[in-house]
């Protein structure tokens, strides 16, 4: 008897097996691109995931790289449908950044990122909602409403880059990017069940992305398997003069360490990340993970970062201080929201910023410039940056003993809508496990886990300075072993 197998419907392909059937001239950018601009029709309405659908620029684009790929040009993300987040400025493609500030705001340029998917042929779908200026762990405080998380509608799908998420793990596009300042690529990866990677602080250019706090942010993709995470990475990846923060660091082929083994890898688990607030169902799921690692041939050490407690308390110093500064731009002057008949020129300033900002940016902005004034700097600002290279310090002591760390991405899986709003305490421990990264500059990936009652968990695995590739390896081997990162939400 001969079985019949069903093909795999094509948002279900991972990038890789796009690229072979976009070469083979099996399937057309074209018809990929219409696959996924009508699941963007009818399952976004639900979800909420974009801010803007760019269907014509979208098919133009996917034209252009068939015509590449016809002519056996092109690399491996020609005519691959990616979406951006809504932070990346895109010439002639409105970016908004998630708030009122920038509704009308189109950039006359791309972003690094973009321009560099662009040039690698990726086609862009759209762009991704987001909270407001990413400041936010669920997706709630964007001028365009809530994120929906595809695995349940009534909960959240974390953020600040949610959109991202919730479109990557609803299949309404092959990829996406996302941005970290705090934890806003991996966090929703996790609560979405995707990987989503954070690379090292200068890695990949912040030029065209707008700034929320300039020493922590730093942008990657996400994705539905490390594998795919390393096509993107590879391209948006290496030095820009235009930012002179970016690192002047080669990069290396991350599809050629995939194949690494993970025997003898030394596994550190910081005991900090494993203690109280941390929900028994995510520790359960992480340490099945874990014991996983270790019949991968992992050997797993015990260890402290000691000061990672305070990592939350020194970034809501750091990261409003600089926004405070980075959101001073937005006057009402020269880009962006301008209130009507404002009386003077001050006037136009107040009521335009008091229009175009979100309470949640407010309350960021008021705590930044109240750190930074007279008097307060050296209790507030000064104090944090100590405690930053203390954090640091953890992290080079841990790396002496350890190649890698795991632990959970976030405390719990997604929570109900609504759930912390007002109570921004509770809200910002979401990142306890993520923001010590983003303040030592290190990179981190989040990888789908079992999931507890249906919902999504992330395992967290942070490396050393410019260990992208390790942890993209160190992904991808657990997901040859495991499909946990197959699982897909119900179709809405
Ligand atoms: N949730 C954190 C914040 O609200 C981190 C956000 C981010 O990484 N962009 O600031």
């Amino acid at each position: 008897m001969a079985y019949h197998i069903e093909p795999k419907p094509l948002h279900e392909l991972t990038i890789a097996e796009l690229a072979q059937r976009l070469r083979g001239g099996k399937l057309t950018s074209v018809e990929l691109t219409h696959h996924y601009l009508e699941r963007i029709k009818r399952l976004d309405p639900q979800l909420n995931a974009f801010v803007t659908v760019a269907a014509d620029a979208a098919l133009a684009a996917a034209t252009h790289a068939d015509a590449r790929l016809a002519r056996g040009e092109g690399g491996p993300l020609t005519g691959i449908p990616i979406a951006h987040k809504d932070i990346f400025c895109t010439r002639g493609l409105r970016t908004s950044c998630g708030s009122r500030m920038l509704d009308n705001f189109i950039a006359p340029y791309d972003a690094t990122a973009v321009e560099r998917l662009a040039a690698a042929g990726a086609v862009v779908l759209g762009k991704t909602n987001m909270d407001e200026f990413a400041m936010g762990s669920s997706n709630e405080t964007s001028f365009y409403g809530p994120v929906k998380n595809p695995w349940d509608l009534d909960r959240v799908p974390g953020g600040s880059s949610g959109g991202s998420a919730a479109a990557v793990a609803a299949r309404l596009c092959a990829a996406a990017t996302g941005t970290d300042t705090g934890g806003s690529i991996r966090q929703p990866a996790a609560l979405c069940g995707i990987t989503g990677i954070k690379p090292t602080y200068g890695r990949v250019s912040r030029w065209g992305m707008i700034a929320f706090a300039s020493s922590l942010d730093q942008a990657g993709p996400m994705t539905r398997s490390a594998e795919d995470a390393a096509l993107l990475l590879q391209a948006m990846a290496g030095f820009d003069p235009r930012d002179s923060t970016s690192a002047e660091e080669a990069v290396p082929d991350y599809g050629a360490q995939l194949g690494t083994d993970l025997a003898g890898l030394r596994i550190g688990l910081p005991r900090e990340y494993f203690g109280a607030g941390l929900d028994a169902g995510v520790a359960a799921s992480i340490q099945g993970a874990i014991r996983e690692y270790e019949r991968l041939g992992a050997r797993i050490i015990d260890i402290s970062l000691p000061n990672s407690p305070l990592s939350v308390p020194v970034y809501y110093v750091v990261a409003p201080a600089e926004c405070s500064s980075n959101l001073a731009r937005f006057d009402g002057v020269r880009y962006g929201h301008r209130c009507e008949a404002p009386r003077d020129l001050e006037d136009l300033y107040k009521c335009s910023r008091a229009e175009g900002f979100g309470s949640e940016v407010k309350r960021r902005i008021m705590i930044g410039t109240y750190a930074l004034s007279a008097g307060y700097y050296d209790a507030y600002y000064l104090k944090a940056q100590q405690i930053r290279h203390l954090i640091s310090d953890d992290f080079r002591r841990a790396f002496e003993q350890v190649d890698v760390i795991m632990g959970p991405t976030s405390p719990t899986t997604a929570f109900p809508l609504g759930a912390k709003m007002d109570d921004p305490v509770a809200m910002y421990l979401n990142d306890i496990y993520t923001i010590a990264t983003n303040l030592a500059g290190l990179p981190g990936i989040s990888i789908p886990v079992a999931p507890v009652d249906g919902m999504p968990v992330g395992l967290q695995i942070i490396g050393d300075y410019f260990q992208e590739g390790r942890l993209l390896n160190i992904a991808h081997r657990l997901q040859q072993a495991t499909d946990w990162h197959l699982a897909a939400p119900p179709e809405v």
